[in-house]
C-alpha cells in the first residue's frame, strides 16, 4: 500500500514541536483592552496593536451599530462588479484628507494592500530594493510581483545606495520598507531614504501600519514625522492596529490610486469590506483628527516608562525607539517558558520565534498602549523582572 500522502504533515508539526516553534493560541473571553479575559482568566493584555484604544471605543460601536441599520452586514461583491456603497468612498476621503495625500483606495487588510500594490508597480525584469526585516506581506508582495528582489541591510541607506549602484537598469526600480519594523519597533530612516530614491529614479514605498497612531501630528504615520509629504509614492495603511478594526489601504499619488483601481487583483476580485467595520474606521479616523495628539501622548508616556525601567532592570530590548519593546531571549524555548510564566502572573505577552523573526532570535514582543495604567506598568515590569530572575535572563 503506498505511504500514507499526508504523513509529512505530522513530520512538519512535529519539526516545529520540537524546536519550541510550535504556536497554542489563547482564546479571548472579552473585548479588547488594557486588561482582558484570556483562558478563564483576567490578564493585563500586552499583546495586542491597540495602540489608542479603539478596539472597544464606544464611539466606534456606535458608528459601526448604526452603519448594520442602514446598510446590513455586508457587501456582497466586488466594488467594480456590484458598486461601492457611499460609505466606502467617505472613508477613502476621510484617509486621504488625514494622510495628506492626492488619493486612497480602501482594502481589506494590510497584508493583501502588500500583495494588491507591489504587483501593479513592478514585474518582471524590474528591480525592488527591500529592507531585510521588512514584513512578511512585503516579502510576499515582492515575490508575487516577479520582479527581481534586492535585500539591502536593515535600517542601512549605505549599503541601499551601493545595492543600487550594482544594480543598473534601466527598467523600473522600487524601494521599499517598513515605516515602524513590527518586530523590532525601530524606525525606518526614511529621510535618508527618500533623497536615494530621488537621486537615482526609484518608487518609494513604506508600510505604515505601526506608525499610524504613533508617529506624526495626530498619529499621521511616518512619512508626516519626517514631514516627507509628496515624497513617497505609495503608503500601504492597516486600519487594524490603531484605527482598531479591520481593513487596509493604500494611499499617495492619484495615478498610482488610480491604476490600483483597474489592476489590483484584490480590488477586483475579492469583496469589500464590511459597512460597520468602513463606519467604525471613519469614527477612528474623526477621534484621531480630533484627538490624536493626546491619545498619542499617552501612548509615549507609557512606552517610554516601561522601555526605560525595563532597560533599568538589565533587559534587552534592542533597537526599540516605539511602543514596540521586544524583550530579546534569543532562544525559542526560552521565551516560550517565559511568556507562560508571565501568564501565571497575569500578564499576556506572547513570545514571537522564526519565521516571524529571524533564527535565534526569539524574544517576548511587548505592545504598549495608551488603555494601560502606570499601575499596570508596574505590575508587568514586576512579573517581567520575577520571571526574568527565574528563568537568569537577568541578575
Ligand atoms: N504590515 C505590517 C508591517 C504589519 O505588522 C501587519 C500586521 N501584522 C500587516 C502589514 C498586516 O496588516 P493587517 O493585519 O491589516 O492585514
Amino acid at each position: 500500500m503506498a505511504k500514507n500522502k499526508l504523513a509529512w504533515i505530522d513530520d512538519d508539526l512535529n519539526a516545529l514541536k520540537k524546536a519550541g516553534l510550535f504556536k497554542t493560541i489563547r482564546t479571548i473571553q472579552s473585548d479588547v483592552a488594557g486588561r482582558i479575559k484570556v483562558d478563564g482568566k483576567s490578564v493585563l493584555n500586552f499583546c495586542s496593536n491597540n495602540y489608542l484604544g479603539f478596539a472597544n471605543n464606544n464611539q466606534l460601536e456606535k458608528a459601526a451599530k448604526s452603519a448594520i441599520d442602514k446598510y446590513g452586514v455586508g457587501p456582497t461583491a466586488v466594488r467594480t462588479i456590484a458598486g461601492t456603497m457611499d460609505i466606502h468612498l467617505r472613508l477613502e476621503e476621510k484617509l486621504k484628507e488625514f494622510k495628506k495625500v492626492e488619493d486612497v483606495i480602501l482594502l481589506q487588510g494590510g497584508f493583501v494592500a502588500n500583495l494588491a500594490v507591489i504587483p501593479c508597480l513592478v514585474g518582471e525584469g524590474d528591480l525592488i530594493f527591500s529592507d531585510e526585516l521588512n514584513h512578511a506581506s512585503i516579502i510576499d508582495g515582492c515575490r508575487l510581483s516577479k520582479a527581481t528582489i534586492i535585500r539591502y541591510a536593515h535600517g542601512d541607506e549605505k549599503d541601499l545606495e551601493e545595492k543600487i549602484k550594482q544594480n543598473k537598469t534601466t527598467k523600473k526600480k522600487l524601494i521599499v520598507t517598513d515605516g515602524v519594523f513590527s518586530m523590532d519597533g525601530d524606525i525606518t530612516p526614511l529621510d535618508r531614504l527618500a533623497p536615494i530614491a530621488e537621486k537615482y529614479g526609484c518608487m518609494l514605498m513604506v508600510d505604515d501600519a505601526h506608525g499610524e497612531g504613533v508617529l506624526g501630528k495626530g498619529g499621521r504615520g511616518v512619512v508626516d514625522h519626517f514631514k516627507l509629504h509628496g515624497k513617497v509614492d505609495v503608503e500601504v495603511g492597516t486600519l487594524s492596529k490603531a484605527f482598531g478594526v479591520v481593513g487596509g489601504y493604500i494611499a499617495g499619488k492619484k495615478k498610482i490610486v488610480e491604476l490600483l483601481r483597474q489592476k489590483a487583483r484584490i480590488f477586483l476580485f475579492s469583496s469589500a469590506n464590511t459597512p460597520a467595520d468602513v463606519a467604525a474606521c471613519l469614527k477612528a479616523v474623526d477621534i484621531m483628527q480630533k484627538r490624536g495628539d493626546i491619545l498619542k501622548k499617552k501612548l509615549w508616556d507609557n512606552a517610554d516608562y516601561f522601555r526605560n525601567k525595563m532597560q533599568k532592570l538589565g533587559f534587552d530590548v534592542g533597537h526599540s525607539q516605539t511602543p514596540i519593546v521586544p524583550v530579546m531571549l534569543g532562544d525559542a524555548k526560552l521565551a516560550g517558558d517565559f511568556s507562560k510564566k508571565l501568564f501565571e502572573k497575569g500578564v499576556f505577552a506572547v513570545a514571537v520565534g522564526y519565521p516571524t523573526v529571524p533564527m535565534g532570535k526569539a524574544r517576548i514582543r511587548v505592545m504598549n498602549s495608551a488603555t494601560h495604567t502606570k499601575k499596570d506598568l508596574d505590575t508587568a515590569i514586576s512579573a517581567f523582572a520575577a520571571v526574568g530572575k527565574n528563568l537568569e535572563v537577568i541578575k
